[in-house]
Protein backbone atom coordinates (compact mmCIF):
# COMPACT_ATOMS: atom_id res chain seq x y z
CA UNK A 1 0.00 0.00 0.00
CA UNK A 2 1.82 3.46 -0.54
CA UNK A 3 -0.99 6.37 -0.26
CA UNK A 4 1.68 9.41 -0.55
CA UNK A 5 0.94 12.47 2.10
CA UNK A 6 2.79 15.77 1.98
CA UNK A 7 1.36 18.27 4.88
CA UNK A 8 2.40 21.67 4.80
CA UNK A 9 6.07 20.82 2.46
CA UNK A 10 8.51 23.87 2.36
CA UNK A 11 11.22 23.61 0.74
CA UNK A 12 13.90 26.60 1.11
CA UNK A 13 17.70 26.03 -0.46
CA UNK A 14 20.75 27.07 1.29
CA UNK A 15 20.94 29.93 -0.73
CA UNK A 16 17.39 31.21 1.09
CA UNK A 17 15.19 30.74 -2.37
CA UNK A 18 11.60 29.18 -1.26
CA UNK A 19 11.20 26.64 -4.06
CA UNK A 20 8.05 24.90 -2.79
CA UNK A 21 5.58 26.88 -0.17
CA UNK A 22 3.35 24.99 2.15
CA UNK A 23 2.83 22.51 -0.09
CA UNK A 24 -0.09 19.57 0.45
CA UNK A 25 -1.30 16.71 -1.30
CA UNK A 26 -2.96 13.78 -0.15
CA UNK A 27 -2.25 10.64 -3.00
CA UNK A 28 -4.10 7.31 -2.87
CA UNK A 29 -2.36 4.17 -3.77
CA UNK A 30 -2.21 3.09 -7.14
CA UNK A 31 -2.84 6.40 -8.10
CA UNK A 32 -1.24 8.16 -10.91
CA UNK A 33 -0.79 11.81 -10.24
CA UNK A 34 0.83 14.18 -13.00
CA UNK A 35 2.83 17.12 -11.67
CA UNK A 36 2.69 19.97 -14.20
CA UNK A 37 3.45 23.69 -14.50
CA UNK A 38 5.95 26.16 -15.92
CA UNK A 39 9.78 25.81 -15.73
CA UNK A 40 11.28 26.93 -12.61
CA UNK A 41 8.16 25.97 -10.36
CA UNK A 42 9.19 23.58 -8.45
CA UNK A 43 7.92 20.25 -9.79
CA UNK A 44 11.29 18.68 -9.49
CA UNK A 45 12.25 19.87 -5.95
CA UNK A 46 8.87 18.17 -5.12
CA UNK A 47 9.63 14.90 -6.50
CA UNK A 48 12.98 15.01 -5.05
CA UNK A 49 11.97 15.64 -1.82
CA UNK A 50 9.82 12.60 -1.58
CA UNK A 51 12.85 10.78 -3.05
CA UNK A 52 14.67 11.70 -0.29
CA UNK A 53 17.15 13.73 -3.07
CA UNK A 54 16.44 16.81 -1.36
CA UNK A 55 15.90 17.04 2.58
CA UNK A 56 12.07 18.99 3.19
CA UNK A 57 12.66 22.20 5.36
CA UNK A 58 9.62 21.65 7.00
CA UNK A 59 6.39 19.88 6.89
CA UNK A 60 5.92 16.06 6.80
CA UNK A 61 5.49 13.14 3.92
CA UNK A 62 4.52 10.04 4.90
CA UNK A 63 4.49 7.19 2.20
CA UNK A 64 2.66 4.26 3.39
CA UNK A 65 1.87 4.87 7.20
CA UNK A 66 5.71 6.01 7.58
CA UNK A 67 6.63 9.71 8.20
CA UNK A 68 9.95 9.45 5.80
CA UNK A 69 11.47 12.79 6.29
CA UNK A 70 14.58 11.06 7.70
CA UNK A 71 14.29 7.67 5.79
CA UNK A 72 17.17 7.19 3.26
CA UNK A 73 16.00 7.02 -0.49
CA UNK A 74 17.20 3.20 -0.44
CA UNK A 75 14.72 2.76 2.44
CA UNK A 76 11.75 4.78 0.83
CA UNK A 77 10.08 1.73 -1.54
CA UNK A 78 10.30 4.28 -4.26
CA UNK A 79 12.08 3.89 -7.45
CA UNK A 80 12.73 6.88 -10.04
CA UNK A 81 12.99 7.35 -13.80
CA UNK A 82 14.75 10.57 -15.13
CA UNK A 83 15.09 12.26 -18.36
CA UNK A 84 18.65 11.34 -19.08
CA UNK A 85 18.29 7.45 -18.54
CA UNK A 86 21.71 7.49 -17.07
CA UNK A 87 22.12 3.73 -18.18
CA UNK A 88 25.50 2.37 -17.31
CA UNK A 89 27.18 2.27 -20.93
CA UNK A 90 29.59 -0.67 -20.33
CA UNK A 91 26.59 -2.94 -19.24
CA UNK A 92 24.64 -5.33 -20.94
CA UNK A 93 20.46 -4.18 -20.44
CA UNK A 94 20.61 -7.15 -18.71
CA UNK A 95 23.47 -6.31 -16.41
CA UNK A 96 21.71 -2.94 -16.43
CA UNK A 97 18.17 -4.32 -14.98
CA UNK A 98 20.65 -6.77 -12.56
CA UNK A 99 22.29 -4.23 -10.96
CA UNK A 100 20.17 -2.53 -8.52
CA UNK A 101 19.51 -6.27 -7.62
CA UNK A 102 22.35 -7.38 -7.20
CA UNK A 103 23.28 -4.58 -5.02
CA UNK A 104 20.68 -5.32 -2.33
CA UNK A 105 22.23 -9.19 -2.66
CA UNK A 106 18.65 -10.65 -4.08
CA UNK A 107 19.19 -14.39 -4.87
CA UNK A 108 20.22 -14.85 -8.58
CA UNK A 109 17.33 -16.68 -9.85
CA UNK A 110 14.96 -14.29 -8.22
CA UNK A 111 16.78 -11.67 -9.92
CA UNK A 112 17.17 -13.24 -13.56
CA UNK A 113 12.87 -14.09 -13.08
CA UNK A 114 12.18 -10.70 -12.46
CA UNK A 115 14.22 -9.45 -15.54
CA UNK A 116 13.04 -11.49 -17.44
CA UNK A 117 9.20 -10.46 -16.74
CA UNK A 118 10.04 -7.05 -16.48
CA UNK A 119 11.85 -7.62 -19.87
CA UNK A 120 8.83 -9.32 -21.07
CA UNK A 121 6.41 -6.81 -20.30
CA UNK A 122 8.48 -4.13 -21.83
CA UNK A 123 8.97 -5.91 -24.70
CA UNK A 124 12.98 -5.63 -24.81
CA UNK A 125 13.57 -9.66 -23.99
CA UNK A 126 15.40 -9.28 -27.45
CA UNK A 127 18.04 -7.00 -26.63
CA UNK A 128 19.00 -8.31 -23.01
CA UNK A 129 22.71 -8.83 -24.45
CA UNK A 130 22.80 -5.60 -26.10
CA UNK A 131 24.54 -2.25 -24.37
CA UNK A 132 22.67 0.60 -24.22
CA UNK A 133 24.97 2.45 -27.60
CA UNK A 134 23.67 -0.16 -29.49
CA UNK A 135 20.00 0.90 -28.95
CA UNK A 136 17.35 3.21 -29.89
CA UNK A 137 16.10 6.00 -27.64
CA UNK A 138 12.92 4.81 -27.02
CA UNK A 139 14.65 0.62 -26.40
CA UNK A 140 16.80 3.17 -23.78
CA UNK A 141 13.78 4.54 -22.49
CA UNK A 142 12.55 0.99 -21.58
CA UNK A 143 15.06 0.15 -20.02
CA UNK A 144 15.33 2.67 -17.88
CA UNK A 145 11.69 2.16 -16.61
CA UNK A 146 12.83 -1.61 -16.41
CA UNK A 147 15.70 -1.18 -14.37
CA UNK A 148 12.76 0.81 -12.29
CA UNK A 149 9.69 -1.89 -11.82
CA UNK A 150 12.70 -4.78 -11.00
CA UNK A 151 12.59 -3.61 -7.83
CA UNK A 152 8.75 -3.53 -7.44
CA UNK A 153 8.87 -0.29 -5.77
CA UNK A 154 5.04 1.06 -3.71
CA UNK A 155 5.98 4.43 -5.71
CA UNK A 156 7.22 5.19 -8.94
CA UNK A 157 8.68 8.60 -9.68
CA UNK A 158 9.30 10.23 -12.83
CA UNK A 159 10.78 13.54 -14.27
CA UNK A 160 10.44 14.05 -17.51
CA UNK A 161 10.92 10.77 -18.69
CA UNK A 162 9.91 11.22 -21.67
CA UNK A 163 11.67 14.92 -22.97
CA UNK A 164 14.48 13.10 -24.45
CA UNK A 165 12.73 11.39 -27.91
CA UNK A 166 11.14 12.44 -30.54
CA UNK A 167 7.28 13.73 -30.69
CA UNK A 168 5.78 10.55 -32.13
CA UNK A 169 8.02 8.52 -29.88
CA UNK A 170 6.56 10.53 -27.49
CA UNK A 171 3.37 9.94 -28.05
CA UNK A 172 3.73 6.10 -28.03
CA UNK A 173 5.71 5.88 -25.21
CA UNK A 174 2.46 7.73 -23.46
CA UNK A 175 0.36 5.07 -23.90
CA UNK A 176 3.05 2.59 -23.01
CA UNK A 177 3.39 4.36 -19.34
CA UNK A 178 -0.04 4.29 -18.80
CA UNK A 179 -0.79 0.62 -19.69
CA UNK A 180 2.08 -0.53 -17.49
CA UNK A 181 0.41 1.37 -14.44
CA UNK A 182 -2.24 -0.62 -15.28
CA UNK A 183 0.07 -3.79 -15.20
CA UNK A 184 2.05 -3.33 -12.24
CA UNK A 185 -0.42 -1.48 -9.72
CA UNK A 186 1.66 1.50 -7.96
CA UNK A 187 1.57 4.69 -7.22
CA UNK A 188 2.77 7.04 -9.87
CA UNK A 189 3.92 10.48 -9.35
CA UNK A 190 5.02 11.91 -13.31
CA UNK A 191 6.51 15.16 -13.76
CA UNK A 192 6.17 17.40 -16.90
CA UNK A 193 6.14 20.76 -18.39
CA UNK A 194 3.83 19.22 -21.25
CA UNK A 195 -0.12 20.32 -20.76
CA UNK A 196 -0.84 17.37 -23.14
CA UNK A 197 1.38 14.78 -21.61
CA UNK A 198 -0.21 15.86 -18.40
CA UNK A 199 -4.06 15.80 -19.73
CA UNK A 200 -3.26 12.23 -21.55
CA UNK A 201 -1.44 10.42 -18.77
CA UNK A 202 -2.69 11.73 -15.63
CA UNK A 203 -5.79 10.60 -13.23
CA UNK A 204 -5.10 13.76 -11.56
CA UNK A 205 -3.20 16.80 -12.34
CA UNK A 206 -1.33 18.97 -10.02
CA UNK A 207 -0.73 22.47 -11.85
CA UNK A 208 1.71 24.33 -10.06
CA UNK A 209 3.23 27.98 -9.84
CA UNK A 210 6.15 29.87 -7.96
CA UNK A 211 6.16 26.93 -5.53
CA UNK A 212 2.39 26.42 -4.68
CA UNK A 213 -0.81 24.70 -6.12
CA UNK A 214 -2.50 26.17 -8.12
CA UNK A 215 -4.94 23.73 -9.12
CA UNK A 216 -5.61 20.29 -8.54
CA UNK A 217 -8.11 18.61 -10.63
CA UNK A 218 -8.97 15.72 -12.74
CA UNK A 219 -8.16 15.88 -16.55
CA UNK A 220 -11.71 16.28 -17.16
CA UNK A 221 -12.31 19.22 -14.68
CA UNK A 222 -9.10 20.85 -16.28
CA UNK A 223 -10.20 20.86 -19.17
CA UNK A 224 -13.56 21.86 -18.54
CA UNK A 225 -12.02 24.95 -16.57
P1 LIG B 1 10.81 22.70 -12.09
O1 LIG B 1 11.07 21.25 -11.89
O2 LIG B 1 9.37 23.04 -11.96
O3 LIG B 1 11.40 23.22 -13.36
P2 LIG B 1 12.65 23.05 -9.90
O4 LIG B 1 12.04 22.35 -8.77
O5 LIG B 1 13.76 22.40 -10.63
O6 LIG B 1 11.51 23.50 -10.91
O7 LIG B 1 13.18 24.46 -9.40
C1 LIG B 1 12.34 25.34 -8.67
C2 LIG B 1 13.11 26.59 -8.35
O8 LIG B 1 14.13 26.28 -7.40
C3 LIG B 1 13.80 27.22 -9.54
O9 LIG B 1 13.69 28.60 -9.44
C4 LIG B 1 15.23 26.78 -9.40
O10 LIG B 1 16.11 27.70 -9.97
C5 LIG B 1 15.40 26.72 -7.90
N1 LIG B 1 16.41 25.73 -7.49
C6 LIG B 1 16.49 24.44 -7.87
N2 LIG B 1 17.53 23.84 -7.29
C7 LIG B 1 18.14 24.77 -6.52
C8 LIG B 1 19.28 24.76 -5.67
N3 LIG B 1 20.01 23.66 -5.49
N4 LIG B 1 19.60 25.92 -5.06
C9 LIG B 1 18.86 27.02 -5.22
N5 LIG B 1 17.77 27.09 -6.01
C10 LIG B 1 17.41 25.97 -6.66
P1 LIG C 1 28.47 -11.71 -12.73
O1 LIG C 1 29.53 -11.03 -13.53
O2 LIG C 1 28.52 -11.41 -11.28
O3 LIG C 1 28.28 -13.15 -13.04
P2 LIG C 1 26.47 -10.67 -14.53
O4 LIG C 1 25.75 -9.40 -14.32
O5 LIG C 1 27.41 -10.78 -15.65
O6 LIG C 1 27.11 -11.03 -13.14
O7 LIG C 1 25.38 -11.81 -14.71
C1 LIG C 1 24.56 -12.16 -13.63
C2 LIG C 1 23.88 -13.48 -14.00
O8 LIG C 1 22.93 -13.24 -15.03
C3 LIG C 1 24.85 -14.51 -14.52
O9 LIG C 1 24.47 -15.77 -14.02
C4 LIG C 1 24.67 -14.43 -16.02
O10 LIG C 1 24.90 -15.68 -16.63
C5 LIG C 1 23.22 -14.06 -16.15
N1 LIG C 1 22.99 -13.28 -17.39
C6 LIG C 1 23.61 -12.13 -17.76
N2 LIG C 1 23.12 -11.70 -18.94
C7 LIG C 1 22.16 -12.60 -19.31
C8 LIG C 1 21.26 -12.73 -20.41
N3 LIG C 1 21.23 -11.87 -21.41
N4 LIG C 1 20.41 -13.77 -20.43
C9 LIG C 1 20.43 -14.65 -19.42
N5 LIG C 1 21.22 -14.59 -18.34
C10 LIG C 1 22.08 -13.59 -18.29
Amino acid sequence: MARVQLQHVWKKYSNDFVAVKDFNLDIQDKEFVVFVGPSGCGKTTTLRMIAGLEDITSGDLYIGDRRVNDVAPKDRDIAMVFQNYALYPHMTVYQNMAFGLKLRKMPKAEIDQRVRAAAKILDIEHLLDRKPKALSGGQRQRVALGRAIVREPAVFLMDEPLSNLDAKLRVQMRAEIRKLHQRIQTTVIYVTHDQTEAMTMGDRIVVMRDGVIQQEATPQEVYNH
